[in-house]
């Protein structure tokens, strides 16, 4: 009975291809697409657009077997086209000391208060036409290196020697010194001057307000699907830090000297230029807000015509798949501030990947269109699961679209999902060891043959699991 046309997910041998997407750069998009393929394409992504949500959800059900196929029935899913190269730049510091990138925060006013050049001078010399219209990751190069231990300081009408060195906290003598300045009165309006920082002050080269020293997000120009890193340093302990990534809360644990949010951007979310912003505010009383601009690459998610055996054609219903994403995002909002996790993930099932993250897809001939939330592994029914990384159990249920589900709260608002599944051996609440075996794979809910569908959800938002089986999370 159990053919290979059961599985409802084909092989897809050039797939692999995505797991290098956050790699390639520089790499001209080579794809062939059959004129059927670009029309198919085409087709989709102008559904797509009119789709608000993803609709990959679920909903409490009745446990009753999945259908399957007979084993003359044809292959389910029809790969047509391959996922795209998108060049992705980095944020990696060039090592040039001139060159600034660009944190959250920090904007051409705020670089040239810092720096003693002046706005103009800054965009001209990065050909900048939008003067204060920095993203956050960008490279500014400056026109002298700033030092952390000088401040730049424009005169204003009425100030003298006495009054900035009584500001800044150092003597006359220090700051006639540093300007080679010949007399106590010999200042001039708009002139620049160093001013050297006592000793007791700490070295930095901020030019965010107090409490904060740098924010960063990692990476700078993330795609959908990618885990998102928003790192604050401060320049004082801080007592609380919140935020938002595109609109999503940002959920800060303090980690040595910083403190570290993570979140996701969606797979369905569009290129383009999205608002993080961070409040902070220190045992001292200092608070402040600092904002940015993130760049959201294009994608290169692949497409997939999927067509479900009629008895599973009731799960297609898009308010069904609404009502289970919302069950699943209320259950991976949790926040569990410690780690249980470190290191990379393990695969759950060491086997073939039938399907990949973010491929759009399209049910029945359009009957449903969705994107896949999580990767597939090829599994009979029996194959033991096993946890990805350390973890609390979160939830056991199931549900129409996912069958039987684990849901795993590795801690840090980072959860994996095991879906399909034909028996289930841990309790809610149950802590488990990275590698435990949690439950046996199945063909459960809208499935169209045996697999392990596995996903990964991080700050309330489904993200990519396959990178991070490779790559350390955060
Ligand atoms: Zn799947």
């Amino acid at each position: 009975m159990s053919t290979e046309s059961d599985i409802g997910h084909t092989h897809n041998p050039r797939a692999g291809a995505q797991r290098d997407r956050a790699d390639a750069r520089g790499t001209a998009t080579r794809l062939s697409v059959p004129l059927r393929a670009a029309i198919a394409l085409s087709l989709l992504l102008g559904a797509l657009a009119a789709l608000p949500r993803p609709l990959d959800a679920q909903t409490p059900l009745p446990p009753t077997p999945a259908a399957t196929p007979g084993p003359g029935d044809p292959p389910k899913v029809e790969i047509v086209a391959t996922p795209v190269p998108v060049p992705r730049p980095t944020a990696v510091p060039s090592g040039d000391p001139l060159v600034r990138v660009v944190g959250v925060g920090e904007t051409l006013s705020s670089l040239a208060a810092q720096s003693g050049f002046s706005i103009s001078d800054l965009a001209k010399r990065n050909l900048l036409t939008r003067s204060n219209a920095l993203l956050t990751g960008q490279r500014v190069r400056l026109p002298a290196r700033i030092s952390p231990r000088i401040r730049l300081h424009r005169v204003a009408p009425g100030e003298t020697v006495t009054s900035l060195a009584a500001g800044y906290d150092i003597s006359p003598y220090q700051l006639r010194q540093a300007n080679n300045l010949p007399c106590a009165t010999c200042l001039v309006v708009n002139q620049l001057l160093r001013i050297p920082l006592p000793a007791s002050a700490p070295a930095t080269d901020s030019n965010l307000p107090q409490p904060f020293d740098r924010v960063d997000v990692i990476p700078a120009q993330p795609a959908p699907g990618d885990i998102v890193v928003v790192r604050v340093l401060p320049s004082q302990p801080l007592d609380t830090v919140i935020g938002t990534f595109a609109d999503h809360p940002l959920r800060f644990v303090r980690r040595g000297d910083y403190w570290e949010a993570l979140s996701g951007v969606s797979a369905l979310t569009d290129a383009g230029v999205y608002g993080v912003s961070v409040r902070a505010a220190a045992t001292s009383g200092a608070a402040a807000e600092v904002s940015g601009r993130i760049q959201v690459v294009q994608s290169g998610y692949g497409s997939e015509n999927i067509t479900i055996d009629y008895r599973l054609a009731p799960l297609l219903d898009p308010q069904v798949n609404a009502e289970e994403r919302f069950e699943i995002d209320t259950l991976v909002s949790q926040f569990t501030p410690n780690a249980y996790y470190s290191g990379t993930f393990r695969l759950p099932v060491v086997s073939k990947i039938t399907s990949y993250f973010g491929a759009r897809r399209s049910f029945n001939d359009g009957l449903l269109r969705t994107y896949h939330s999580g990767t597939d592994m090829l599994a009979p029914v029996g194959t033991p699961v096993h946890v990805a990384a350390a973890g609390r159990v979160a939830a056991v249920t199931t549900l129409k679209v996912r069958g039987q589900v684990v849901v795993i709260d590795h801690g840090r608002g980072i959860f994996t999902l095991y879906c399909h599944l034909s028996r289930v051996d841990v309790k809610q609440g149950q802590i488990v060891n990275a590698g435990d075996v949690i439950a046996l794979s199945g063909n459960t809910g809208r499935s169209e043959g045996p697999h392990l569908h596995w996903e990964l959800a991080v700050g309330g938002v489904t993200v990519d699991p396959l990178p991070y089986t490779e790559t350390p999370l955060p």
